[in-house]
């Protein structure tokens, strides 16, 4: 069982499921949203019990961005024509039992870090 919660306590997220696709997006919308680099896990919609009042933001074409209306945190990302969400590694309370497997959208990633963890890095 995972548990994750915004930094304000409105939303909290839980699920059963084994999480699948755990990357870190340096993408220029995570970077813009969460104020630096975006961990994630994804589960399907229905494994996902999401409580209170999340405030989905259309980001594009592709996708919505959710976030807490109070407090902020960004916390989960959704594909329209998909049937998983993903959540924020960062917002799980205690371990998350995970490991990372791959950086994502490097090529937009900023220029005050490297990358030398040896996972795979896709542009
Ligand atoms: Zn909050
Ligand atoms: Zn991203």
């Amino acid at each position: 069982m995972i548990k994750g919660s915004c930094l304000c306590g409105d939303i909290c997220f839980e699920t059963e499921a084994t999480p699948q696709g755990t990357s870190m997006c340096h993408c220029g919308q995570c970077r813009k949203q969460s104020g630096g680099i975006w961990s994630s896990a994804y589960v399907l919609d229905t494994e996902l019990t999401i409580t209170g009042d999340v405030s989905w933001y259309h980001a594009s074409d592709l996708a919505k961005r959710g976030s807490c209306p109070r407090c902020g945190s960004f916390l989960f990302w959704k594909a329209h024509d998909e049937d998983t969400t993903s959540f924020a590694l960062g917002a799980v309370d205690g371990p998350t039992g995970l490991k990372l497997s791959k950086h994502i959208f490097t090529a937009s990633k900023g220029d005050y870090y490297d990358i030398a963890d040896g996972l795979p890095q896709k542009d």
